[in-house]
């Protein structure tokens, strides 16, 4: 790895924005002959790229290195394994979920066969961020080509040689009429956005996900907003700190904190508050630093993506810390590497930035709880989190929580993982996001969910209701009311 310059501050290239329509309608144009291809032409798209990731694998790691020195055995679990896991689940899956699903029949449509057909699409529009550039983008294409769609893919310009890559990627396994990479910034997606797309399926920011849905409106075109926001977690006081210390930091530090459901804020029982934090301070040296020399020297830790988020997160702290906050653990902050300490603070007031906004970085500000409906409430009065981690040992409080507190999805006693269950749904609700990726839910959201029903030639129990009403035909009516 040391060969390759880091954290370059130069962003993707913009696409011609007057080549877009066309690009746009060559898809469209091969779109209706992807909707006849057999589960094995899908799959053999596929598989292609499954190879490519296999042969690349240097290559990917790499990019992300000189995009935010993104450690390689994180990129390869990250972002190529995960990549990998959605790959072959959807392989080994794909002839079933493009089966035509039978249907039972209810008595009152006896004699006829119903069951729901997916099809593709057509044309969708992928748009990605910059802090899992690579598997973000390619975990929504996978299903998308799944179902039988054309695709256009926007990455992040924040991340200008995973963008790259990706652009090669797609023109070394894709057909030119199948798959489009289209770099760039705002600008470029803004153009995308005028475009009759059949699905636009986004990943990143609340505030961009409105602008994406104002767009979409203009065509009626069905979104799936994949977003962020503050996701909380909660140790109560018969969790087991040092395994939930483990996790906490963990989960909270991978990718600098640079990760959607990364834990935002800490929630903890007051009983174990003190005994926490200790736990966490240990659990960070074992993982950043068990060499002693300090997490900045460490290779397993990457760093703040550019300057502009660098100065965010600083600027936050400085505030958390300028309102009261008293720093637990971290709080080293360098420029010149856009390096942020892992850090733990408590003490900072609720108005303040911390508590206010989603922090997406290696800061997690601590609050203490004295009972859970205290916590849970807590939780409620902020909007939807996209995950909720919850650390107990009880399961009355765990049934407490679960069932007192709406989240897009929860680990319990772990942070991240749900994320890797191929039959879980991954996706948010109200400001973290609408809709479902991952699996059989990602295929399904690529797919228009056909229904058809087949009925029979002849007298039918339909035909039995029809005009003119007769007292024969109301006293079927009412049977139908009060028993069917
Ligand atoms: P972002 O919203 O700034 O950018 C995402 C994409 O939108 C980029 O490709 C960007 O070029 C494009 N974009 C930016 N401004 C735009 C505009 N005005 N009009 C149209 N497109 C525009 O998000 P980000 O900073 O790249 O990513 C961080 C955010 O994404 C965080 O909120 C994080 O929680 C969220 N996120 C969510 C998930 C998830 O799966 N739910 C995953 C990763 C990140």
């Amino acid at each position: 790895m040391s060969t390759i310059v880091a954290s370059s501050p130069a962003l993707a290239p913009n696409a011609d924005l007057t080549t877009l329509p066309n690009l746009f309608a060559r898809l469209k144009g091969r779109s209706e002959a992807l909707r006849r291809e057999s589960a094995a032409e899908r799959a053999a798209r596929l598989e292609e790229l499954g190879r490519w990731l296999t042969q690349n694998r240097r290559r990917i790691e790499q990019a992300l290195y000189a995009d935010f020195r993104k450690p390689a055995e994180e990129a390869a679990l990250s972002e190529i394994y995960v990549s990998q896991l959605e790959l072959r689940h959807t392989l080994q899956h794909l002839r079933e979920w493009m089966s035509p699903r039978k249907v039972g029949t209810p008595l009152p449509l006896l004699g006829t066969r119903a069951w729901v057909q997916p099809e593709p699409k057509g044309v969708v529009l992928i748009i990605a961020p910059w802090n899992y550039p690579f598997y973000l983008a390619l975990d929504p294409l996978i299903s998308a080509l799944a179902a039988g769609n054309c695709c256009m893919l926007k990455p992040s310009e924040m991340t200008p040689h995973t963008s790259a890559l990706l652009r090669e990627m797609v023109a070394e396994v894709f057909d030119p009429s199948e798959v489009v990479v289209c770099e760039g910034d705002r600008d470029v997606s803004t153009a995308l956005l005028q475009l009759p797309f059949d699905h636009i399926f986004f990943t990143g920011s609340p505030q961009v996900g409105k602008i994406v849905m104002r767009a979409a409106a203009e065509h009626l075109t069905a979104v799936t907003l994949e977003l962020g926001g503050k996701s909380p977690v909660l140790v109560d006081e018969t969790a087991s700190l040092r395994d939930a210390a483990e996790k906490i930091v963990w989960g909270k530090f991978l990718n600098a904190g640079q990760t959607c459901v990364a834990p935002d804020y800490l929630l903890v029982h007051e009983s174990v508050r003190n005994a926490l934090v200790e736990e966490i301070r240990q659990a960070t040296r074992r993982l950043h630093d068990a060499d002693g020399r300090g997490v900045q020297q460490s290779d397993s830790y990457a760093r703040i993506v550019n300057g502009h988020h660098f100065r965010r997160l600083s600027h936050l702290l400085e505030e958390g810390q300028r309102t009261g906050g008293t720093l637990e653990m971290g709080g080293i902050v360098d420029q010149s590497e856009c390096f942020i300490e892992p850090t733990l603070i408590s003490n900072v007031p609720e108005d303040a930035g911390l508590w206010q906004e989603e922090i997406f970085g290696p800061i997690l500000p601590l609050r203490t709880y004295r009972t859970l409906m205290e916590a849970v409430d807590f939780i409620n009065a902020r909007p939807r989190p996209l995950a909720l981690y919850l650390f107990s040992q009880s399961r009355e409080n765990r049934r407490y929580v679960l069932s007192h507190a709406p989240a897009g999805g929860v680990s319990v006693n772990d942070t991240i993982v749900h994320l890797m269950h191929p039959d879980l749904p991954f996706g948010g609700l109200g400001n973290s996001g609408m809709g479902r990726c991952h699996g059989r839910y990602g295929f399904d959201t690529f797919s228009n969910l056909k229904s058809v029903l087949q009925q029979r030639v002849g007298p039918t129990s339909v035909k039995m209701l029809y005009p003119p009403y007769t007292p024969r035909v109301r006293k079927m009516i009412d049977l139908l009311l009060r028993f069917f």
